[in-house]
């Protein structure tokens, strides 16, 4: 059993006695006990009611959410496994045995889409602007334009090693002038950042259930502009997750998965999708995670916490601090404070900055922010 009695106390509108603490993670986060509870009945994955009536209207509002004015040109495909079992279907599936990819990484989300290229014998280059500096735009524009193998570029859209928000549209744009396939792996923004893929260029963009829109985890799913994801077919270095195949096995059987349906948790995203809609839609998502993000930044800074990046570089989603210069500091020690104040946050992941994360998505509203920071001040044991 859970231990209830250290569960926040007050009235914020996550109160939710099945969970002693908040997820402030980049993923799995805390959803909503409505989404959770739309887990208790079992589904027959070969039946209507589960195909037609929660896969089919769950891929057609992915891409209504990914395309306002082109929603026609795309289609959803999803994918068993982690957010990085999509990513690894995305790149697998599309890059042709004579294609090249230019991967743009600046953290540890985008050293793994190379280390995905080169793992699957894919012809890589790998421009790495380090963790604390967006993608070079004028060396992207330079390799676009002297290396003509070069058929797809990828990136991610909020680097989670440091909550970056990497220039997509710029990116975007010298892609798409170039006339190459754009990727993009958007595994901890879609949902949470609006963005219209036909607008910008994007090809084939990846997300899963658990981060922005707020399920459970277990499956991801890519978002693919038909024309290109139509020129695929036998591209793919694994059977599980050739994302083609997936593809016309979800249209010829109206929602059917090839292999085992993640059913309770297709359900739940189900539930999730609804409250998305129910909040106001993308934007009104990106406005709480914004003001949760706002109200972190400077409740923290008050306590004397330093951002690890400047203000203007930084997502709504994760934010990384500084740890305190204190002999007495440790993280696990502050951690385990928070964590009996109900509140979970994340260490730490970039080279050589000692450092510590804390998330902003999911079922987490201002007013937890505010209890937050009281509990942070309260955790303060080294000063
Ligand atoms: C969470 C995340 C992933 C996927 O992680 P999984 O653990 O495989 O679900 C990939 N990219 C980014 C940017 C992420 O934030």
């Amino acid at each position: 059993m859970q231990n209830i009695a250290t569960a926040p106390t007050d009235q914020a509108p996550h109160f939710d006695w099945q969970n002693p603490y908040l997820l402030l993670t980049p993923g799995p986060l805390s959803t909503s006990p409505t989404v959770r509870a739309a887990m208790l009945r079992d589904w027959c994955t070969w039946d209507d009611d589960y195909n037609l009536g929660i896969v089919t209207p769950i891929r057609d509002g992915l891409v209504k959410l990914a395309s306002a004015t082109k929603p026609e040109a795309y289609t959803a495909v999803l994918m068993q496994g982690s957010g990085t079992f999509s990513v690894e279907a995305m790149i697998g599936a599309t890059v042709p045995q004579d294609g090249k990819l230019l991967v743009l990484a600046n953290g540890e989300y985008g050293n793994r889409l190379g280390r995905i290229a080169q793992t699957l014998k894919i012809n890589t280059v790998i421009h790495d602007s380090g963790e604390l500096a967006p993608p070079d735009l004028g060396k992207l524009e330079a390799a676009l334009a002297n290396d003509s193998a070069i058929t797809h570029v990828v990136c991610v859209h909020s680097e989670t090693t440091t909550g970056m928000l990497n220039p997509l549209a710029a990116i975007a744009h010298r892609v798409k002038q170039h006339g190459k396939i754009f990727l993009v792996d958007s595994m901890s923004a879609f949902g949470g950042i609006p963005l219209d893929l036909a607008e910008l260029g994007i090809d084939f963009l990846v997300s899963s259930a658990n981060k922005c829109i707020q399920g459970v985890p277990g499956f991801g799913f890519v978002i693919a502009r038909r024309e290109e994801l139509a020129k695929c077919q036998g591209r793919a270095r694994s059977l599980s997750l050739d994302l083609y195949d997936q593809w016309q096995g979800m249209e010829k059987g109206h929602g059917k998965w090839r292999f085992t349906s993640p059913t309770h948790v297709v359900r739940a995203f189900a539930q999730a999708m609804k409250e998305l809609a129910e909040e106001g839609g993308v934007a009104a998502r990106h406005a709480r995670y914004h003001e949760n993000q706002r109200r972190l930044v400077h409740g923290m800074e008050r306590l004397s916490f330093r951002c690890l990046l400047p203000h203007e570089l930084h997502s709504p989603i994760i934010t990384g601090f500084h740890s305190p210069q204190h002999p007495e500091y440790s993280f696990l020690k502050f951690y385990d404070q928070l964590k009996t104040r109900g509140f979970v946050i994340y260490p730490g992941k970039v080279t050589n900055i000692d450092s510590f994360r804390i998330g902003t998505i999911g079922h987490v509203f201002p007013a937890d922010i505010n209890r937050l920071i009281a509990e942070v001040e309260a955790s303060m044991y080294w000063v």
